[in-house]
């Protein structure tokens, strides 16, 4: 029998602690130049992308997550038009993104190709064809040269990038995130993957410290991926005012209800309850 096990990275590792895919068949491997692509099948969760041996994201469990990021600041912000993703080369928050039909535009800023261009072939259904969608632009850069150099403006920028290793460490720095707020238009959102506080306290402090360096209001909120190990995932919220965040549960739910779309994780009150962060997370931002 054939196992993957899971290469956490080195504030995990440390801690004797993994976790082990058996793997029915490895669909592809490959170095992009940026990092070690692997697909592989699995009995529970169906097809799985790692990258430099972390989980990225497996057919089972994606919607936990790409719902959460895409639904959540797209319901509070309520007209966006124009939406700019960072990483999320799987597609997956593309896709959820691209459901709304208000939406006018969805950029995506990719850093590695090879990474949109295997998911397209091997996980077609994370992108689901939203890479053809007409209000898809996709780009191959890196997200943090993207938001320095861009003259365009949005109304929610998401973050999907892999933990700080690697390529993503530019899409953790408060540099990162002023440039961010400054291609946001007024009521603008930012959202981001912040990791699993119970594994990596540190990530999460560090973000909430470079966020809040930026914005008024940057907070979190929690979703739970089965296969982000260590309980809660928590996501980055950002926005100049607190307004979108404290919209009201009649208004989401009214918001929700006009689109017609349904949902397996996303829910008028999951959203409103996700930014209740427990005490050992709420300590962590405090610290
Ligand atoms: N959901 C996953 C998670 O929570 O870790 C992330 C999935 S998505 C595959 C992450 C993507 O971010 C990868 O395709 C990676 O190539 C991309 N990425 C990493 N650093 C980047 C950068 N600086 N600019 C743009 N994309 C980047």
């Amino acid at each position: 029998m054939n196992w993957f096990d899971e290469a956490l990275h080195d504030e995990w590792s440390g801690q004797g602690y993994t976790q082990r895919f058996e793997v029915t068949r490895t669909i592809c491997e490959v170095s992009t130049g940026h990092q070690k692509l692997v697909i592989f099948e699995t009995p529970r969760f169906g097809r799985v992308l790692a990258l430099d041996g972390v989980i990225q994201t497996t057919e089972a469990d994606e919607f936990c997550y790409h719902e959460m990021l895409a639904h959540v600041p797209i319901f509070a912000h309520g007209k966006v038009r124009d939406a700019l993703i960072v990483g999320g080369g799987d597609g997956g928050v593309l896709r959820e993104v691209l459901r709304h039909d208000g939406i006018g535009s969805a950029t995506l800023v990719e850093i590695d190709d090879t990474v949109i261009n295997v998911c397209r072939e091997h996980m077609p259904g994370l992108s689901d064809g939203a890479f053809d969608d007409p209000r898809c632009t996709t780009r191959i850069a890196d997200g943090a040269a993207f938001v320095r150099d861009t003259d365009r403006r949005f109304d929610v920028i998401i973050v999907d990038s892999p933990d700080p290793i690697g390529p993503a460490e530019a899409l953790f720095t408060p540099e990162f995130y002023a440039d961010c707020r400054r291609c946001l238009r007024e009521n603008g959102i930012l959202v981001t993957q912040s990791g699993v506080p119970f594994l990596q306290p540190e990530e999460l402090g560090s973000v909430h410290r470079s966020l809040g360096s930026v914005f008024s209001d940057a907070t979190f909120y929690l979703t739970v991926v089965p296969t982000y190990v260590g309980g809660y995932m928590t996501l980055g919220w950002a926005s100049d005012g607190s307004e979108p965040r404290e919209i009201e549960l009649e208004e989401l739910a009214e918001r929700v209800g006009r689109t017609g779309l349904s949902f397996k994780y996303y829910s008028p009150s999951i959203h409103r309850s996700a930014f209740a962060l427990p005490p050992f997370i709420a300590g962590i931002l405090e610290a």
